[in-house]
């Protein structure tokens, strides 16, 4: 029997891919689905993208490049960042990596090991966690509240810090809480650690998905005492519905970049060249194809959140960014459904699919038993019936 690594064993396949799957196996079966699972935009990635990328495969771009990306592909995030943000690097801060997960996991490899901890204000993204624990250093949760808009305070971050916390993760907009801390706040948390040698990881992912007065904050923008320690990272795949394009980057101190890119040239060689061109055309290009996906989550978050509210017993706090609700329903604890007793945020997914063919991603992937998430990327006829079939439903709970 060939055995399994420490390695291996540690990790925790993605809730959201395995949730992704079972909703898969239904439909296979010829039942229609209400989808809520996947984390990413239902849109296709904007024509001028795909020409560009059809063009530098045509043109003979199909070979290996630098362990880093390209010199072109780091010039355009290079004026994206001055354009968007006004923040100001060369292209040696600059590391583009096969998606942002690929980079969250070289920026943690290349940092922190084994004593180490890592802060992770919760819920968090499935993954982070994770990733931390893949490094042999410790995940420290930082539970936050809907009381709070889910928002981690100065306060509860610095009875986190110990002599061994050597990362602070942050992620604003949140998935899956669609918060969006306000600039004031993140430079408050910041302050937090600038006295200590605590890194910032920050996660921006969903920078360009903010609705109403909510704004986008790039972290590393804030204190220039932070220029040492700061790790932007960010990707197109949100943004620029270009999740299979496995584009993502990371923005930090050379030394780092370095080592990272080290980590890199071992694990993949170099992120794909034809996606590369197609960065640069969905940085570079247009980006009115950004505003009308924006205003199109925007109208489905308004829909979403009304309807959810219309539930009996849900309360939420109004997503500020990302595309996800994320609602408490322990309410519903202690009832039983059809033969199937409720107990936690699992058992509630797993009914809720099987009997109402809902599929939700349980609260306890994130962090936050009691918790479920919906993504409302998807359109507003599945939100609009999937939504009363969850309301439908929850009135049979005995
Ligand atoms: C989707 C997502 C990512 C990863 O995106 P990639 O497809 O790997 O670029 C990173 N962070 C958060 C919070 C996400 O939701």
């Amino acid at each position: 029997m060939i055995r399994i690594s420490k390695l291996a064993a540690s990790v925790q396949p993605s809730a959201t891919l395995a949730a992704g799957a079972k909703a898969r196996q239904l439909r296979a079966a010829g039942v229609k689905v209400y989808d809520f699972s996947l984390g990413e935009p239902d849109f296709d990635t904007p024509k001028h993208i795909c020409e560009a990328a059809e063009k530098a495969a045509l043109g003979g771009q199909t070979h290996y490049t630098p362990t880093s990306g390209t010199a072109e592909v780091k010039a355009a995030v290079v004026r994206w960042y001055k354009k968007v943000h006004g923040y100001e690097f060369g292209p040696e801060n600059v590391i583009v990596s096969n998606g942002a997960k690929h980079s969250i996991h070289n920026a943690l490899a290349a940092t922190v090991g084994p004593g180490d901890e890592v802060i992770i204000p919760t819920p968090y993204w499935v993954s982070y966690s994770d990733l931390v624990s893949m490094t042999g250093a410790a995940p420290v949760l930082v539970t936050t509240t809907p009381e709070s808009g889910f928002k981690m305070t100065p306060h509860q971050l610095s009875a986190a810090v110990t002599p061994r916390t050597r990362v602070l993760m942050l992620n604003s907009p949140c998935n899956p809480t669609g918060t969006v801390y306000t600039r004031a706040e993140l430079e408050a948390l910041v302050d937090v650690v600038l006295g200590t040698d605590v890194a910032v990881l920050s996660d921006e992912i969903y920078e360009q998905l903010t609705y109403g007065d909510a704004k986008p904050t790039c972290v590393a923008t804030l204190r220039p005492a932070l220029k040492d320690r700061i790790i932007t990272i960010s990707g197109a795949s949100k943004s620029y519905a270009m999740t299979g394009w496995r584009m993502g980057w990371a923005i930090a101190p050379p030394a780092l970049v370095k080592a990272m890119d080290t980590i890199q040239s071992q694990e993949t060689s170099c992120p794909s060249s034809v996606s590369q061109a197609a960065l640069i055309a969905a940085l570079d290009g247009p980006q009115e194809c950004v505003s009308e996906m924006r205003t199109e989550f925007a109208a489905r978050r308004e829909l979403t959140v009304t309807r959810l509210r219309d539930i009996p017993g849900v309360r939420l706090p109004t997503p500020d960014g990302a595309f996800y609700a994320f609602f408490d329903v322990s309410a519903y604890f202690g009832k039983t459904f059809g033969d199937k007793p409720v107990t936690d945020s699992l058992s509630f997914c797993s009914a809720l699919l099987e009997q109402a063919h809902v599929n939700l991603v349980p609260g306890v992937a994130f962090g936050a038993e009691g918790f479920v998430r919906m993504s409302f990327a998807t359109s507003r006829e599945v939100i609009e019936t999937g939504i009363a079939r969850l309301k439908a439903w929850l009135a049979l709970g005995t």
